[in-house]
C-alpha cells in the first residue's frame, strides 16, 4: 500500500490570495502553476534557479520519462548517457563556445582541463559518431537520452520554466543526405504531435527563427500569458508564427493579408527541433563511407522536450480558478487517491478490515498496478482529505464512507478532469477504472483482468 503519510509532500494551502511563505521573490508569483507546485508539496527551491523536485513532482517526471521513452523506441531511437560535463575544447571546435559561454557553468578539472556543464550535447554526440567510421547502410542513427541540463540564466524565474539546472529529452539524429534527414525529421515530429496529443493540451507547432548554423527549425508551445514567448496566428489562414521568425508584422507571410493585433498571443516552449544538416559533422569530423567508398559528413539534427519544464507547463495551463491542480491521466502523480472514513467514526472500524483486500482488487488492475495512494491520515475528515486530493489533482479520488456499509455497497467517485461525480457499486467501479485508465496499460492484460473480475462478479459485490 502507497500510504499518504508516508510521502514526503509538505502541503501549505493558504488562504486566497495570500502570498505563501516559500515564494520571498514576488515576481515568482506570476505563475500560478509554479506557486501551486510550492503549495501543494511537489517542488521545493533549492537555491536560486535550483529546485528539488519532491516524491509527488517526481512521479511525475517518472510518468514523462516512461511516455517518452515508449514513444523513442517505436520511431527507432536509442536511449543512451553522455557526461554532463563536457570538454570546452568540443565546444570551440564546434565554433559555439564564445557564443554560449555567457551562460555556462565552468568548471576546472585538478589538471586545469576546461569543462562546461552542458546546457545541450550536439557537441557531444556528433564527436562520439566521429570515434567510428560507419557504412552508409547502417544510417539513420537516433540517439537520446533523458537527462539534466545547465544553464547559467541571467534572470531565472517561474520556478521549473526557467532555472538553472533543468531536464531535458534529447535526440540527436545523423543521415546520410539531407533527403534521408528530412525524412527522420519528419519521423520524430509526427512522434512529438503524438506525445503531447497523448497528454491532450491544446498545443502549437510553429516555425522559429533560424540562426545561421541552422536550416530548419520548429518549436512547440503551450498557449499561456505567463510565456515568454510572442506568437501569432492568422485569422485569415489560421496559420500561427513565432513573432520573432517574421520580418514584417503587419503581413501574413502565408496568405499575405493583413495581420490584426488580436492574433497576438503569450506562449510557453516546451519543445524545440533543429535540422542542422553538416554544420557539426564537418567541424567535428563525424562521417559515413558512401556508395563510392568516399568519406562523406553525416547530417544531423537535434530534437528537445523540456521535461522538468512540461510538468510546470501542464500545472499553468491545467490548474483551475479555484487553485485545484489538474493532470492529464498518463502523468498524473498518482492516477486514483483512496478517502476511508475518519478514524473513530462508526463506519470506520469495519471499512478498516475490507481496505486491504479492496485495494488489492483495484492495484490488481494493470493500468493502476503501483498508481494508487491512500489518503492514510485517518485523523482528518473525509472533508478536509477530499479538498487536498482536489487541490493535488488525481484524476480519479475514491472516498469509502457510510455508503460502503449498504446492503449493496456503494462507493463515491470523483472524476475530476471530467467534473464528474457517481455514487457505484465495487463491480461497476472496477469496470468504470478499467475503461477509465485503460489507455494506461497494455490491452490484453486489462482483458484478462477484466475476464477474472467478471467470473468473480457475484463473490465481489456480495
Ligand atoms: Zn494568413
Amino acid at each position: 500500500m502507497i500510504r499518504l503519510s508516508k510521502i514526503f509532500r509538505p502541503f501549505n494551502a493558504p488562504p486566497r490570495n495570500k502570498l505563501p511563505k516559500l515564494l520571498k521573490n514576488p515576481n515568482e508569483t506570476a505563475s500560478k502553476g509554479y506557486k501551486l507546485l510550492c503549495q501543494y508539496g511537489f517542488i521545493r527551491q533549492s537555491s536560486h534557479g535550483f529546485y528539488n523536485i519532491l516524491p509527488m513532482g517526481h512521479r511525475i517526471i517518472e510518468k514523462l520519462t516512461k511516455l517518452l521513452d515508449h514513444k523513442m523506441i517505436s520511431i527507432g531511437a536509442h536511449k543512451s548517457y553522455v557526461p554532463l560535463l563536457t570538454k570546452q575544447s568540443l565546444w570551440e571546435k564546434a565554433g559555439m563556445y564564445d557564443e554560449a559561454r555567457d551562460e555556462f557553468f565552468e568548471v576546472d578539472n585538478r589538471n586545469n582541463h576546461k569543462l562546461v556543464l552542458s546546457p545541450t550535447h550536439e557537441q557531444t554526440f556528433s564527436h562520439l559518431l566521429s570515434t567510428e567510421l560507419m557504412s552508409y547502410r547502417d544510417f539513420p542513427k537516433l540517439l537520446y537520452q533523458i537527462a539534466p541540463k545547465f544553464r547559467d540564466e541571467h534572470r531565472p524565474k517561474l520556478g521549473l520554466l526557467r532555472s538553472k539546472e533543468f531536464l531535458m529529452k534529447d535526440l540527436y539524429s545523423f543521415d546520410i543526405g539531407p533527403k534521408e534527414a528530412d525524412q527522420t525529421y519528419q519521423i520524430v515530429t509526427e512522434a512529438y504531435n503524438d506525445i503531447f496529443n497523448s497528454l491532450g493540451i491544446k498545443f502549437m507547432r510553429v516555425e522559429s527563427a533560424k540562426e545561421s548554423h541552422v536550416s530548419m527549425a520548429h518549436e512547440y508551445f503551450y498557449f499561456s500569458d505567463i510565456g515568454d514567448d510572442r506568437l501569432y496566428t492568422c485569422m485569415a489562414c489560421d496559420s500561427s508564427y513565432h513573432a520573432s521568425a517574421v520580418a514584417d508584422r503587419h503581413t501574413c507571410p502565408n496568405c499575405l493579408k493583413y495581420l490584426s493585433e488580436d492574433g497576438y498571443f503569450n506562449a510557453i516552449e516546451i519543445g524545440h527541433t533543429f535540422s542542422f544538416g553538416t554544420y557539426y559533422s564537418t567541424r567535428l569530423g563525424s562521417c559515413f563511407v558512401d556508395k563510392n567508398c568516399q568519406r562523406s559528413p553525416l547530417h544531423m539534427c537535434s530534437f528537445g522536450i523540456g521535461v522538468s519544464r512540461l510538468v510546470s507547463a501542464c500545472a499553468e495551463v491545467c490548474s483551475t480558478e479555484e487553485d485545484e491542480l489538474r493532470w492529464p491521466l498518463p502523468i498524473a502523480p498518482y492516477s486514483l487517491c483512496i478517502i476511508p472514513p475518519k478514524l473513530g467514526s462508526v463506519e470506520e472500524k469495519e471499512i478498516k478490515l475490507l481496505l486491504p483486500d479492496f485495494y488489492r482488487l483495484l492495484e490488481a488492475i494493470p493500468s493502476l498496478s503501483d498508481d494508487i495512494v491512500i489518503d492514510d491520515r485517518t485523523e482528518y475528515t473525509i472533508g478536509k482529505r477530499l479538498v487536498e486530493a482536489k487541490l493535488t489533482g488525481y484524476p480519479y479520488i475514491l472516498v469509502i464512507g457510510k455508503d460502503a456499509l449498504k446492503s449493496t455497497p456503494l462507493y463515491e467517485l470523483f472524476d475530476l478532469n471530467h467534473e464528474k461525480r457517481y455514487l457505484m457499486p465495487k463491480f461497476s467501479l472496477l469496470q468504470f477504472l478499467i475503461r477509465a485508465t485503460e489507455m494506461l496499460s497494455e490491452s490484453s492484460l486489462k482483458i484478462a483482468y477484466l475476464q477474472n473480475a467478471t467470473t468473480q462478479q457475484p463473490s465481489t459485490d456480495s
